[in-house]
């Protein structure tokens, strides 16, 4: 039976412990200009409670952050919940700075299960991320719902997003369905920073990629990384701030 960390090598190479991913991004983001005393953070996951612990660390060395999250960690708040993050930045030099962390999350049990988890004070297996596994079942069992439900707005956005994105007839596996999530929350997160993003008076430094659970711990796999200063993208690495993986 696979174990957890060769399942996540396999499937999501480079991912990298949560504390190291914050370490990292913490480091390539000074290097920007992008310090925590001089910065807002925005941080988009999903709602699941098992995200807190990424939250939490990236509150430790930004401070408060404004809460960015939706179902599937996909970026509900739209313009107006932007430019209120944006009204909140501190003012240094003239100028604010925002750092956007905007990530989907998917569980890996001991056994190397993608998708499962345990949650504390609860009898047998569970699931993450519920909102894509609901998604998958109901496009598996040829049910989707496409039309706006007021209530079930999240639910039904995010599965119009995904059917947007997917080839017709297709039914991905969970973990495709996280990269897609992951990439539909890349496309969205640069379309609101041209949307809301003032050059002339600030600048932003933006972390995407998976959150990962792990039986021991949590994890993160970098996906795309970039900065706005001065009205110029600069996309980078973040492996380059990284050391050789933890499950290397
Ligand atoms: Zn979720």
């Amino acid at each position: 039976m696979q174990d957890f960390a060769a399942v996540c090598r396999a499937r999501f190479p480079g991912s990298i412990s949560d504390e190291r991913f914050v370490r990292a991004s913490t480091a390539a983001a000074a290097k920007l200009g992008f310090e925590p005393a001089a910065t807002i953070a925005c941080v988009g996951l999903c709602r699941d409670e098992l995200t807190r612990d990424l939250r939490d660390r990236i509150q430790r060395t930004w401070g408060e952050a404004f809460d960015f999250s939706g179902l599937a960690g996909m970026l509900f708040l739209g313009r107006t919940g932007f430019m209120a993050a944006h009204a909140h930045a501190p003012v240094v030099g003239g100028r604010e700075r925002y750092a956007y962390f905007a990530l989907p999350h998917i569980a890996i049990d001991a056994d190397g299960i993608i998708g499962r988890c345990t949650r504390t004070g609860r009898p047998g297996p569970s699931t993450a991320c519920g909102a894509l596994a609901a998604f998958l079942v109901e496009l598996s069992g040829n049910r989707l719902r496409l039309t706006t439900d007021p209530l079930d707005l999240e639910q039904t956005r995010l599965q119009q997003r995904l059917a947007e994105v997917l080839s017709h007839g297709q039914t991905p596996t969970l973990a495709e369905a996280t990269e897609c999530a992951e990439r539909l929350i890349r496309d969205d997160l640069q379309r609101m920073i041209e949307l809301t993003l003032d050059p002339g008076v600030a600048d932003c430094v933006a972390f995407t990629g998976i959150q990962i659970h792990g039986p021991d711990g949590g994890y993160v796999r970098p996906g795309a990384c970039w900065a706005v200063i001065e009205g110029e993208t600069r996309p980078f690495d973040l492996a380059d701030w990284v050391g050789p993986s933890a499950l290397a």
